[in-house]
Order: C-alpha cells, then sequence, then structure tokens
C-alpha cells in the first residue's frame, strides 16, 4: 500500500489547535504547536481535514 506523508511546517504553526480538533487521531499540541503523531500513514484518513483546516496551511500531505 502506498505510504502517505504528513508533513508539518512546525515554523509555520501558529498552534492554533484546528488541527487537533478535526484529527485527534493523528493530531495533538505540544507546548504552543502541533505535533502529528504519525507522519507516514497508509490511509489519509483525518489528515486531509486538518491541512484543509489549517488557517496558514502548514500541513502539507504528499501521496506517495
Ligand atoms: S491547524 Fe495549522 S496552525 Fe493550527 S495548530 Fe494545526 S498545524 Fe498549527
Amino acid at each position: 500500500m502506498a505510504k502517505i506523508k504528513i508533513i508539518h511546517d512546525v515554523e509555520a504553526c501558529i498552534g492554533c489547535g484546528a488541527c487537533a480538533s478535526v484529527c485527534p487521531d493523528n493530531w495533538e499540541m505540544k507546548g504552543a504547536k502541533s505535533k502529528p503523531k504519525k507522519t507516514e500513514v497508509a490511509d489519509i484518513g483525518c489528515n486531509q481535514e486538518a491541512a484543509d483546516v489549517c488557517p496558514v496551511q502548514c500541513i502539507k500531505i504528499k501521496k506517495a
């Protein structure tokens, strides 16, 4: 199965928490920023919603 890469631009992240709220399966808050639990997944799951909801578009999804 193709791997999907989740790329998080930590510098750009403003720590709004939107990704963790729409996609708690893979996103959590760590201090002032969010963090993906996994950066490679087999199934995109809610990561697309996390990327879509991010106000600074610092979540990128790369399908291998
Ligand atoms: S939605 Fe974007 S800016 Fe907000 S915490 Fe998540 S990655 Fe950071």
